[in-house]
Parts: C-alpha cells; structure tokens; sequence
C-alpha cells in the first residue's frame, strides 16, 4: 500500500515507522515548498502532487492547515480519508462549533464576530472572561486573546479589528473562558464499517499554550463513557475514517469540547509504548481498510514533549521503561523537537521513574514538570 500524507512532519514520519511493518509505505507532501519528500530524511522525491495523488492508493493529512484547492484535488480523487469535510472542521472553528452543535456535543458558549457590533454582542451575551480565537490557522494557542475586565474592551477591539482588518478570509470566534480543573483528550479511530475504538482518556498539562506532559493512566470510567459518547457521536456524523482526536476540558466531572483535530495526535503518543497498538498503525490501519487494533492501555505511561532543544542527557536512557523519540528537526526555539515516552508496570512505579526522570532533565529546558509528578496517584 502507498499512502500519500499531506504533510512532512513529526506525524508523518511517525505513520511511516508504524506503517512499516504492515508494508504500508508512506510518501509525505510538505505544502510549505509544494514538494513530496520522504518523511524520514525529508530527501525530495521529485514528483509534483498531481502525480502523487495519482501514485498513491491511500491519501490522508497529518495536520488541518490545508489549502482548500489542495483539499478538493484529494477529494476528487476518492482515496482522501479522512477526507475534506473532517480537515476542514478541524482547521475552521466556525466550522467546528457548527459540527459540535449539530452533533449535540456540548462546547463553550460562543459568538461569530466579523465586526465591532459582533464584538459588543459576544461581550454582552457570553460575559467576561471571554477568550477570542482566530477562525482560522491557530495552532500551540498562537492567533488568541482574552479579556478578563472591561476596561480593556476598547484596546482588544483595536487588535482584533487589525486583525480581522489584514484577512477578509478570517473571523474570530469569541468562547466564553471555562474555569475547568484540567484537560484531557481522547483519541479514538473509526473505521469504513462503523467500528470504534477509544484509547484511554488522557490528561494533558500545557505551558505558555503549548502542551508539555500527556498523562494516561487507568482513570474515571463515568468521564471515559461521557467522552467516548462524545467521539462517537461526531465520528458518526462525519462518516469518520482515521483517527480523530478531542480535547475536553473537564468542568467538575462534566466534559465540554474544546477542539477536534482530524487526525492523531501530541497527547496520543504515548500510545507508542502504553498500548498494543500505536494511534499511528491505528490510523493507517482505518484508512486502508483494515481491522481496528486494541485500544487498551497495556500500563501507565506518559509522555514528555521536548521543545526546542536538539539534546537531552543520554543518562535518561538508563531509566526502565524509557523510550526516547527525536523527530530529526532542525533546532527553533519552541520548537516541537522529539518526546520522551515513559511507562511502568503499575502507577507507583511510573512515579518513580518520573521523578528519576526529572531530576535528570535541565529544570530550565523542562519548566514545571515537578509539580506533574503528584498527578499519578
Ligand atoms: P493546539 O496546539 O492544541 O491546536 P490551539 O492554538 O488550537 O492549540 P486551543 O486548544 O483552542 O488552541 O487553546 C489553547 C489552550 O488555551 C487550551 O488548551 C486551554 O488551556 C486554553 N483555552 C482555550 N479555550 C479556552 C476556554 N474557552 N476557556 C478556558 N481556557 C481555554
Ligand atoms: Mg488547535
Ligand atoms: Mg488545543
């Protein structure tokens, strides 16, 4: 099988490893240089898409930033999963609410605005404090604005009417801001036939909007069978093939959607060592057709983003359980670079490890991760 992936990043060429076994080969389409290359040494393969989509038996994408034209010219094709509705909602948010809404999937409260009387009315109906997101291309929490008081009404409204001002295509979509206790994901796969499978929920810490720890240990069944309806409620509606992943906020036990991305995702990675099989073979497993694999968590695990930097102490590698991931990335500050996945046999265990961990990771370099430690009970 030839899968063709739009997009040459770190997902693609984690699809390629986990498609491997399978012979599923992967040829990846970075959309920055209008190139195809190869998503493990991103050598150039010299073919332009055209032929691409007509080379490839699979396409799929690996992130929802997708021009439009480039979208409808996979569509076409009739081998794009998990096709053109589902990466559009994921890279809309207008389109995104009204999936949830007509899904019946509870989200934050919220308010189209293209203009300053849409501004005032999202003020006066939803009450501060507001959190105001770009329609459009927001990614790690960039293209977002809060308002806690009311006056700094005035001076928000000068920089979201610039910026709605630079991008007729664009509108900001104004949430009402929820005082959850934490975040967590799911990330579930749907195949052809209608079956599904969920992984474990997983809860997820973010710093400066980035996510910094996933955690997925065995955890609340009522949250678990909330989320699962949640996902299999919009994967049904979308006719869903691949894998999809929900952000939650949980809200005193009650889930609300914060996003949907159309595709696997940062807080699954951990799949690659907690569970049977990984979100990756999971998703090349449902857009080829195949059967699904288990779901389950084999043991707790959790998993560490590495952001900017290209080096970690090789002693990490001494720690059990210990699995090191670079994504062979050229160094930029902030900068997705690789992940630590680490697992145990039993949560104590995972405890332990991480603390090892912690105190062998520059506390500059991996800010916060200390007060994570206390999450695994
Ligand atoms: P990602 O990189 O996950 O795609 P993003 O740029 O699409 O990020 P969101 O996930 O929408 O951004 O928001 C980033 C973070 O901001 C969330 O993880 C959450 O911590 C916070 N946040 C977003 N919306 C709200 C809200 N309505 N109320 C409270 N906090 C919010
Ligand atoms: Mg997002
Ligand atoms: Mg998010």
């Amino acid at each position: 099988m030839n899968v063709l992936v739009l997009g040459a990043g770190q997902l693609a060429r984690m699809m390629s490893l986990a498609g491997a076994p399978l012979n599923i080969s992967i040829s990846a389409y970075d959309v920055n240089t209008d190139s195809l290359v190869h998503p493990l040494t991103q050598q150039n393969l010299g073919t332009g898409l055209a032929n691409a989509i007509a080379a490839a038996d699979i396409i799929t994408a690996e992130f929802e930033h997708i021009p439009l034209a480039i979208l409808e010219q996979c569509q076409k094709s009739g081998k794009f999963f998990p096709g053109e509705t589902a990466i559009k909602a994921g890279g809309d948010r207008r389109l995104e609410k009204q999936l949830l809404d007509s899904a019946n999937v509870g989200s934050a409260a919220y308010h189209i605005v293209n203009s300053e009387a849409d501004f005032n009315q999202a003020i006066s109906k939803l009450g501060l404090p507001l959190v105001f997101k770009s329609a459009l291309a927001g990614y790690d929490g960039k293209g977002q604005w809060r308002l806690k008081q009311a006056e700094d009404t005035a001076a928000l409204w000068q920089k979201i009417s610039a910026f709605l001002a630079a991008d007729p295509q664009q509108s900001i979509v104004a949430e009402q801001f929820i005082p959850f206790q934490r975040e967590v994901s799911l990330i579930g796969v749907r195949r052809a036939n209608g079956d599904i499978k969920v992984y474990p929920l997983t809860e997820n810490h973010h710093v400066n909007g980035v996510l910094s720890v996933s955690l997925a240990v065995a955890g609340n069944e009522q949250l678990q069978q909330q989320a699962c309806q949640m996902f299999t409620a919009l994967a049904n509606k979308l006719d869903y093939v691949g894998v999809l992943s929900i952000e939650f906020f949980d809200l005193n036990g009650k889930l609300l959607v914060n996003e949907i991305a159309p595709r696997v995702h940062n807080s699954g990675h951990w799949t690659q060592q907690g569970a049977d099989i990984c979100q990756f073979e999971q998703h090349l497993r449902a857009v080829c057709n195949l059967p699904l694999g288990s779901t389950a968590l084999i043991r707790p695990s959790l998993m560490v983003n590495i952001l900017g930097e290209d080096a970690v102490p090789e002693s990490i590698l001494t720690i059990p359980g210990l699995h090191l991931h670079w994504y062979g990335k050229s160094k930029r500050p902030g900068r997705k670079m690789g992940h630590i996945n680490l697992s145990a046999p039993n949560n104590a265990e995972l405890k332990a490890r991480f603390t090892q961990l912690i105190n062998l990771l520059p506390e500059a370099i991996f800010p916060e991760l200390q007060q994570m430690v206390n999450r695994i009970s």
